[in-house]
């Protein structure tokens, strides 16, 4: 079986450090490949090729770089169909939630192409008599990217063509999970005329990552993944004096008002629940029907819709299905022992999708949209991130009660209101402890020229990624305050602080 090794200083190397993890082909249960653990002297080696590239890359004019991005923008249209049937076979979503992928990423690169716009940097004349203050936006050095298994083409695309146009070098490290959509990536941005060691990839679990966290040379990371290792991960880097942003897990409610739009609202909710089967960061989770008759007539028709969901491999002959399988058997396990801890505390459990049965789903790690109501704050099920096709009702009494309930847990990555009072939604915008918040929006992904991030548990950092915020973190502000000899003829003394 072959073994997936790095991209380094342009080219595919092998790895020598004779570990490896397996990748497997989630909709059949097989393995498809290898994929190589690398060594921390191997990642050092991508550090070192992307410090030297730093040198040059630097130096590159901002509109260069850019125009190199555009030719990567046309590449990754050219081959988005290629892309996607790489994520789905290793991932396992559907074709069409794949492709949906490569779009959000190539919006970020579109960003990117314009960000010479916004490397400008400021100028203020006469700050003093006769003295003008600029500030420029400098690029860092080289940056680090990690990336979780839920988004392998489009999380990396929150980073790397930022940082890249902005003159930084880059190592990436994929999740090993589904490792090859980051390479193909590679592969592309050096046909678009990328110089060699700009953009290197290493494939590794926690031997390479502690690498990017201390290495002197690294001046930034930026993490996704879950909320224990996004605080390892700040915790580290930042002792080791990096700036970083390290985006966590999520527990995303839907509050659903009684005078909601509910069939809006239900079909909003299936596709934002077990859309990827559940494994998006902006899932959601929580439904928060307000009042006893909202909840009856939603779980009525939820349950009626999970009749028609269709579970199937991600790649098919024919219309996609609706959801695909889950990443890995054990993550499978685990979704299922979630499903029978929420028993056991006591939820009602509505579908089992346990006993959902898939058309020739094989040894695939197939689960079935599973819903639960009469979930209560403080049951495993609703305080947990579960990242599987698991909704749970959490019922009510009032608009205050589901807005507590809200702002008391510990994520707070992204959250909706469905409802068509203009005052209710505005109420629930200005109060809610959430980075990002949809009004009649069940995923409220912000487009790339804004900024992505959670707040609480969902973010450890001050930066969000792309859009304004992705500029500020991959860049440093130096400002300038200059006086020329005019000014220098009537020298006076400087033991006071200068008041102009
Ligand atoms: P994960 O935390 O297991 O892995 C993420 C990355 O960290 C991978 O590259 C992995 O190799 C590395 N890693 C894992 N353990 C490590 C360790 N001990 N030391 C150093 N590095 C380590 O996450 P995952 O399972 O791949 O992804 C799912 C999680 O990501 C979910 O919690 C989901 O909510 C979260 N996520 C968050 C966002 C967001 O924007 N907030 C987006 C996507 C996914």
């Amino acid at each position: 079986m072959s073994i997936l090794g790095n991209f380094i200083n342009g080219q595919a190397v092998a790895s020598q450090s004779g570990r490896t993890a397996p990748v497997y082909n989630p909709a059949t249960g097989e393995q498809s490949l290898q994929v190589a653990l690398s060594s921390a002297d191997e990642t050092r080696e991508a550090v070192r090729v992307a410090d030297k590239a730093f040198a040059t890359w630097s130096k590159v004019s901002p509109l260069k770089r850019s125009r190199i991005l555009f030719k990567f923008k046309a590449l990754v249209e050219e081959h988005t169909d290629e892309l996607a049937r790489i994520i789905s076979s290793e991932h396992g979503k559907v074709f069409s939630d794949a492709k949906g992928e490569v779009t959000r990423g190539l919006e970020v690169v579109e960003f990117a192409c314009g960000i010479p716009h916004l490397q400008k940097g400021e100028h203020s004349m006469n700050v003093g008599t006769g003295v003008d203050s600029y500030s420029m936006m400098q690029s860092l050095g080289v940056c680090a990217g990690i990336s979780p298994f839920n988004f392998p083409a489009m999380v990396p695309m929150w980073m790397f063509p930022i940082a890249l146009a902005c003159g930084n070098t880059f190592v990436m490290k994929p999740s090993e999970k589904d490792p090859s959509t980051p390479m193909r990536l590679a592969e592309l941005l050096k046909e678009a005329g990328l110089p060699d060691g700009v953009f290197n990839v290493v494939n590794g679990d926690k031997e390479a990552v502690d690498v990017l966290l201390t290495d002197e040379r690294v001046q930034a990371v930026s993490f996704v993944g879950s909320t224990p290792i996004a605080e390892y991960i700040y915790a580290t880097a930042s002792a080791h004096g990096k700036r970083v942003q390290a985006l966590g897990g999520a527990k995303n409610h839907m509050v659903i008002m009684p005078d909601a739009d509910l069939d809006q609202a239900v079909g909003a909710l299936m596709g934002a629940a077990y859309g990827s089967a559940g494994e998006r960061c902006m899932a959601i989770s929580v439904a928060v029907p307000v009042g006893e008759e909202t909840a009856n007539r939603l779980r009525e028709k939820l349950e009626a819709e999970l009749a028609n969901l269709r579970v199937g491999p991600g790649l098919v002959d024919g219309p996609d299905n609706d959801m695909g399988p889950l990443i890995t058997r054990e993550h499978r396990e685990k979704v299922a022992g979630y499903i029978q801890t929420g028993v056991d505390e006591g939820a009602e459990l509505v579908v089992d999708g346990r006993k959902t049965a898939v058309d020739g789903a094989g040894d695939g790690f197939f689960i079935g949209g599973t819903l639960f109501d009469h979930v209560t704050p403080g049951m495993r099920i609703h305080s947990e991130e579960i990242f599987g096709p698991v909704l749970a009702i959490t019922r009510a009494a009032s608009f205050d009660e589901a807005v507590s309930m809200v702002n008391a847990h510990e994520y707070g990555n992204g959250t909706a209101i469905f409802t068509r009072d203009g005052d209710a939604a505005r109420q629930y915008c200005e109060q809610i402890q959430v980075g990002m918040v949809g009004v009649n929006v069940p995923i409220p992904v912000p487009m790339a020229f804004h900024s992505f991030g959670g707040w609480k548990r969902s973010l450890f950092g001050p930066l969000h990624m792309h859009g304004p915020d992705g500029v500020r973190f991959y860049t440093r502000m130096k400002t300038i305050t200059q006086r020329w000899p005019n000014g220098i003829r009537e020298e006076t003394n400087h033991f006071t602080m200068p008041t102009l």
